[in-house]
């Protein structure tokens, strides 16, 4: 979790988040206004021209995606670089105004997130990841995918999706109350965005790559170079061994077929029309200094201990619970995903005032606060019960004074399973403290460098000559080149500079 600039946003944002999920359960942050969306039936699809089913009208489209956009930001982060921001907003506008929908609000953003990772939203927000900028080698790499998020808005795929998810909630119409929690640990980085993130089917994939080569090569790039992302994208998720698929593969099936697509489709491109622009070094020395990796800044885990550099606090979850750092808060969630704790900043000035604002909510009961000190700061504790549509919630909540700050630690479970869970739930809130070890405090996070080459050599001869804080493999992938390839005289290469922190 970061102190973020958008301070005051970030209550709001969260507040609205908690009482969202109160009143509406598992429609969560995007589910409430949808309902009430007026049939608007057939719509024709700007890339097909063929009629398509949809309930959401252009307009409806670009105001779900206004909000959606501010609460992506305001839970994934912009990367603080304006250079690179500007670098990645230009091209994008570029290949939007290349395509069927140049009129849409767009907008092109690097998120400050390590995970490979890009992603578009209805309405035209595209978000490219920093770990993704990271992975490519070239602008036409990021034209080809930016292209190919551009395809996903231009041809309403989220839309139609989201027509048939939200008919498919319509018929269904309930859910878990702890449920959006949960996902939002579950899906990692796309943190509680719920419906946003919907699986893509194979077609609308194609279909997307195949704009992703129309937009790149009508602005010249060599449309390839979308099929050396693809190659890259295998790598990553090969060297992620059991740690899973990377995001966006997770949401973009089946890169082996699409290579195979790609090609079908440069094929049918005009001969004498394919472009051929790479434009490789002005590519790198925009993502040079790029953070790489996990930015430890913003907290990190030891086992269960949670590290705050910043912020400078530490807390301790729960044996065998698993734990996940985000923006704005810090997670932990039970074994069974039936209890979880979590960590915010509160927007009030002093500890009781936020427990009077917590209390005040509708629908939370208080059995009694107390006011009370952990590890010698001010601090105001109780326990609650948080009536839901779904059912009644129980828990325990306390809040701490620190550097400035007023810390929300929440606890809580289903009625059901919140006794399982007490006494380990008050250890750990119990465990707030300050953080002092001076290693920790001036941790800093690696980052890319692009080292100029003056002669020939392997990648492991560069990495004995300029090493890297990460593995050959990754080296290796980050560089686009084999273990043992071969570099060139004059080229630029990636190389990861800092201290390991974990
Ligand atoms: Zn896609």
């Amino acid at each position: 979790m970061t102190l973020i600039e958008t301070f005051g946003f970030t209550s709001r944002f969260l507040k609205r988040h908690v009482r969202r999920l109160l009143h509406y359960g598992v429609l969560g942050i995007f589910g409430a206004g949808l309902i009430l969306t007026v049939l608007t039936g057939c719509a024709v699809n700007p890339v097909t021209g063929e009629r398509q089913f949809s309930l959401i009208s252009e307009d409806q489209e670009i105001q779900m995606g206004k909000e959606a956009d501010e609460q992506i930001v305001a839970s994934l982060g912009l990367y603080p670089d304006q250079d690179l921001q500007r670098y990645v907003s230009d091209l994008g506008m570029k290949l939007a105004a290349s395509s069927e929908r140049p009129n849409l609000p767009w907008t092109f953003r690097v998120v400050d997130d390590p995970v490979v990772n890009a992603f578009a939203i209805p309405g035209g927000h595209v978000y490219i990841t920093r770990g993704i900028l990271a992975h490519l080698e070239n602008e036409a790499e990021l034209a080809g995918v930016m292209g190919h998020e551009v395809g996903h808005v231009t041809a309403k795929h989220s839309v139609s999706q989201m027509s048939k998810q939200q008919l498919a909630q319509l018929g269904l119409g309930v859910g878990m109350i702890l449920k959006p929690e949960l996902q939002q640990y579950g899906q990692l980085a796309s943190a509680g965005l719920g419906v946003l993130f919907l699986k893509f089917g194979r077609d609308a994939e194609n279909q997307a790559d195949a704009l992703g080569v129309r937009y790149s090569n009508r602005l010249g790039y060599d449309p390839h170079q979308l099929i050396s992302v693809m190659t890259t994208l295998d790598r990553v998720t090969q060297a992620a061994g059991g740690r899973g698929t990377p995001e966006w593969l997770s949401t973009h099936p089946d890169p082996g077929n699409r290579k195979e697509n790609i090609k079908a489709q440069i094929d049918t491109l005009r001969p004498g029309t394919v472009g051929n622009k790479v434009v490789r070094d002005p590519y790198l020395k925009q993502i040079d200094n790029v953070i790489f990796g996990q930015n430890p800044r913003e907290g990190f885990f030891k086992g269960n201990m949670f590290l705050q550099p910043d912020l400078k606090f530490r807390f301790e979850f729960p044996d065998g619970w698993k734990t996940q750092n985000q923006k704005q808060s810090v997670i932990g969630v039970s074994a069974n995903q039936d209890a979880a704790i979590q960590i915010t900043l509160a927007k009030e000035k002093t500890a009781d005032a936020a427990a009077r604002a917590f209390f005040s909510q509708q629908g939370i009961s208080a059995d009694g606060t107390r006011s009370s000190n952990v590890h010698g700061f001010s601090a105001s504790a109780g326990n609650f019960t948080a009536q839901t549509d779904q059912g009644a919630m129980q828990g325990t909540v306390m809040f701490v004074e620190y550097g400035g700050n007023v810390y929300q630690i929440l606890g809580y479970g289903s009625q059901q399973s919140w006794s399982n869970y007490e006494s380990a739930a008050r250890k750990s809130i119990g465990s707030f403290d300050k953080l002092t070890d001076p290693k920790v405090l001036n941790v800093q996070p690696q980052r890319l460098k692009i080292v100029k080459i003056d002669r020939a050599m392997t990648l492991e001869q560069f990495n004995q000559r300029y090493p890297s804080a990460v593995s050959m493999d990754i080296l290796a992938l980050i560089n686009e080149v084999q273990p043992g390839g071969l570099l060139k005289a004059g080229q630029e290469v990636k190389q990861v500079v800092g201290e390991k922190f974990e």
